[in-house]
């Protein structure tokens, strides 16, 4: 059988394309997805997050190349691997981006992605159980809703937040992100709302809908430039005359089967013994992501955490869950904010993320006792890094050299958030919980701390960038360029990174692109 629509990657992106594609019965698409079905239950108990790092089966688990900002450490980037994608393992915040993010998008890929045209997608898409019109919509397929248990650690931390004379903010998406307040989420009833359970779950019995799982796409297969089909391990799947792949295997697959394929930079790819098919010089190149530095510190047993004597707590929380209530309904990073590193910036450049819990290793190490961490991230860092082949052997995970801090402007910015970070848990509201900080603690170089800790929030975009400039790997509707019939529509299509988390503003990018497809 062939396809019309061949989509690789049951993520963000993906779902969301699988469920448009396939609303037109005569049109048959195929979704191919690497890792298993979501069937781990701690996928849909929010809580359940902080030990999916440690699952190497729904989690590519990659590592970057040695950083030499970051005193050349590896550092440990989770990716989903299964339906739902990223979307199944993260940390569930809905947040758009500001506004001017948008406007700078359309400076480089045209007024489609100006902010009052993405703005309505993000409203047609969301079904807000708790905020209406004129900032939220309430009827689309995306659950959104408050959490529905907030740790009273958060809610220090708001109060904290405004004694260092941050406003309070009560919706996020709404005017202006500056601010502290809670997130909303993507749940419901308790439960995460992926983008397998947001697009997938209502259209899974469609007869012309086939999902694929266990998977994973070799490379994309041409006759000349125009694609014909795509290789797994024991067969092909190929496309009807006119039909198309489309690559929504995320900010790193994407790129990384773009290359496998022969389109990319063509004395790289000559180098792994890949013929070119189209030379491509920006595909894997662009790489932006939020670093992010940390201030923790020991509290009491208020705090989420590990201790023989919270197993009460965990009986009445395992209780509540049944009926999607519950400390279990957490997300972990219940509250957070905006701030600008300086005032006379035109939107906040600091995104923090308030969790009432110690996290270690990215939830990988058992965290004994209990604590709180605040997290801080540069939203808008300069430096760029590259997604390359490290072999051609499509099973070898690519090179992920993310070249953190190498703009000289990102540590400065970084510091300045860790300072800023620092001064809230040092405000009343959160220092009378607080027993000691034990990071960065008694560390006096607070450059050196940032070398030695900063970590990803897990917001890589951009390797595959969309512009109307012919240097875009993708024109403005993810269309590879030098190419037919291939698409890149999945995070890697972002011109420049959002001053926000990257899961919603994925899915708007699908439903952009899958509107001009079925149009
Ligand atoms: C731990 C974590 C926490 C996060 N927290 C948040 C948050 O709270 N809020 C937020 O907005 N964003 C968050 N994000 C970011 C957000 O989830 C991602 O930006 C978004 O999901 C990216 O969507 P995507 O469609 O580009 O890629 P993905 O959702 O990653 O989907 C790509 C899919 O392609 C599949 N794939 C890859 N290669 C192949 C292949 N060769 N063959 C077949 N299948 C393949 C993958 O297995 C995956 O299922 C978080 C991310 C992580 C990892």
């Amino acid at each position: 059988m062939s396809f019309h629509y061949i989509i690789v990657g049951a993520g963000s992106a993906g779902c969301l394309l699988a469920n448009r594609l396939s609303a037109n019965p005569q049109t048959r698409v195929a979704l191919v997805e690497a890792g298993p079905p979501d069937h781990n239950p701690l996928i849909h108990m929010p809580l359940g997050l902080a030990l999916l790092a440690r699952n190497r089966r729904i989690n590519w688990g990659y590592t970057t190349e040695p950083e030499a900002e970051l005193n050349h450490r590896r550092l440990y980037w989770p990716r989903g691997r299964v339906l739902g994608g990223s979307s199944s393992i993260n940390a569930m915040i809905y947040m758009r981006g500001h506004p001017l993010d948008y406007r700078d998008w359309a400076a480089t890929a045209g007024p489609a992605w100006d902010w009052p045209a993405v703005r309505q997608t993000f409203l047609d898409l969301e079904g807000n159980t708790a905020l209406g019109p004129p900032h939220h919509g309430t009827t689309g397929p995306l659950a959104v809703s408050d959490l529905r248990h907030v740790n009273p650690l958060s809610r220090a931390f708001i109060q904290a937040g405004t004694e260092c004379q941050h406003p309070t903010t009560p919706d996020f998406n709404a005017d202006t992100t500056e601010g502290v307040g809670l997130y909303q989420v993507t749940q419901k009833d308790g439960r995460r709302f992926s983008s397998a359970r947001a697009f997938l779950d209502p259209v899974r019995h469609r007869p012309n809908l086939t999902i694929l799982t266990g998977q994973q796409v070799q490379r994309v297969l041409f006759s000349g430039r125009t694609a014909t089909g795509i290789r797994l391990a024991t067969r092909d799947l190929t496309l009807t005359q006119g039909g198309e792949v489309i690559l929504s295997a995320g900010a790193i697959g994407s790129p990384h089967l773009l290359m496998l394929s022969g389109i990319g930079p063509g004395d790289h790819l000559q180098a792994m013994g890949i013929a070119p098919i189209h030379h491509a010089p920006e595909v894997g190149a662009n790489l932006a992501d939020h670093l992010d530095i940390t201030v923790q510190a020991a509290t009491g047993p208020l705090a989420i955490g590990l201790a023989p004597r919270v197993l009460p707590r965990a009986l009445r929380a395992a209780w509540a869950f049944r009926k999607g209530q519950g400390e279990l309904t957490s997300n972990v990073a219940e509250a957070g904010g905006f701030a600008k590193s300086d005032p006379d910036r035109d939107r906040p450049n600091l995104q923090f993320h308030f969790i009432p819990a110690f996290i270690h290793d990215h939830g990988r190490k058992t965290a004994w006792g209990f604590g709180l961490t605040l997290h801080v991230c540069d939203l808008y860092p300069q430096s760029r890094g590259t997604i390359r082949l490290a072999s051609p052997d499509p099973a070898a995970p690519p090179s992920i050299a993310a070249n953190y801090l190498s703009h000289p402007d990102d540590l400065p910015t970084l510091l300045q958030g860790l300072h800023l970070a620092r001064q809230i848990t040092q405000a009343p509201a959160l220092a009378r919980h607080i027993r000691h900080e034990t990071r960065p603690g008694t560390a006096t170089d607070l450059v050196a701390d940032i070398r030695q800790r900063a970590e990803t929030i897990y917001h890589p975009v951009g390797t595959c960038r969309m512009g109307t400039d012919p240097a875009a790997p993708a024109d403005p509707q993810g269309r590879i360029r030098g190419t037919t019939g291939l698409r890149v529509v999945d995070a890697s299509l972002m011109p420049r990174i959002i001053g926000g988390n990257t899961n919603a503003p994925t899915m708007m990018i699908a439903e952009t692109i899958a509107r001009t497809i079925c149009a």
